[in-house]
């Protein structure tokens, strides 16, 4: 299974002193986003681990591209941070068969490049990446890109209200309000309502949402997508919001915005 961070380097792992540990949990259960670090240097790639998750998120490794590879058949990861030179198949090259197949090609990218004219060749190329990082950075730089590159591609993932057709939903507080009545959602129906408002007005396939909200659509059944909707609806049904979640029959869902 993953080899998480958490299990690897459990021991020497200390939490960030900033912040209440109420903050750091509440934040965990409803932004986290899994980060793919793929570095072959055991020291940078623990270094990038520590920071992510004092960032909130969790960090899933792999040494090398052929492990990465692996790691995102097992769960679709938000974003992946991928050093150019890697033993075996380069990040590059890694990247390219991202981009080429239809499941993985949205995944956010930062490149991680050791030198200046790595990052010219990356410009030059258009491989896709969503950002690049030359080494050595310093942990507020990275954080800041990673924050950035989400919030952009995956705004699910990031603590920004979402206010669509009436519905309000908080992050930060994991509320989600009608005007003045608040709905009580689940944990899952929480972060399906926070991916559809924060993808309006196109279709996902049951494939599709599992993957972007469950992270996998391999070991989980896709009749689980439609006993989640069934249960979001029952409560956007309170103040007539259901009307937003529309079944498109033969394809899937879509979130209208009116
Ligand atoms: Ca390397």
């Amino acid at each position: 299974m993953e080899q998480t961070r958490q299990a690897a380097f459990a021991p020497s792992y200390a939490p960030s002193p900033v912040g209440s540990p109420t903050r750091e949990s509440h934040r965990e259960s409803t932004v986290a986003a899994n980060i793919l670090v793929v570095e072959d240097e055991a020291a940078i790639q623990e270094l990038i681990a520590i920071n992510v998750e004092q960032a909130g998120h969790r960090a899933v490794l792999a040494g090398d591209a052929e492990d990465a590879y692996i790691k995102v058949q097992q769960r679709l990861p938000d974003l992946i941070l991928l050093d150019w030179m890697l033993p075996g198949m380069s990040g590059l090259e890694f990247l390219r068969r991202m981009k080429a197949n239809a499941r993985t090609q949205r995944i956010p990218v930062i490149m991680l490049t050791a030198r200046a004219e790595e990052l010219d060749k990356l410009h030059g190329l258009e491989t896709g990446a969503d950002d690049y990082i030359v080494k050595p950075f310093s942990t507020r730089e990275l954080n800041a890109r990673i924050k950035a590159v989400l919030r952009r591609r995956a705004p699910q993932m990031t603590e920004d209200r979402a206010d669509i057709g009436g519905l309000s939903l908080d992050p930060t507080t994991h509320r989600v309000m009608a005007g003045s009545q608040e709905l009580v959602l689940g944990p899952t129906e929480f972060k399906l309502l926070h991916f559809f408002m924060t993808h309006t007005e196109r279709v996902y396939s049951r494939t599709q949402i599992l993957d972007h909200v469950w992270g996998d659509h391999v070991f989980i059944e896709e009749r689980t997508v439609d006993v989640h909707i069934r249960r979001l609806r029952a409560v956007l049904q309170e103040t007539g919001h259901d009307r937003l979640l529309q079944t498109v029959r033969g394809s899937g869902y879509r979130f209208a915005r009116e």
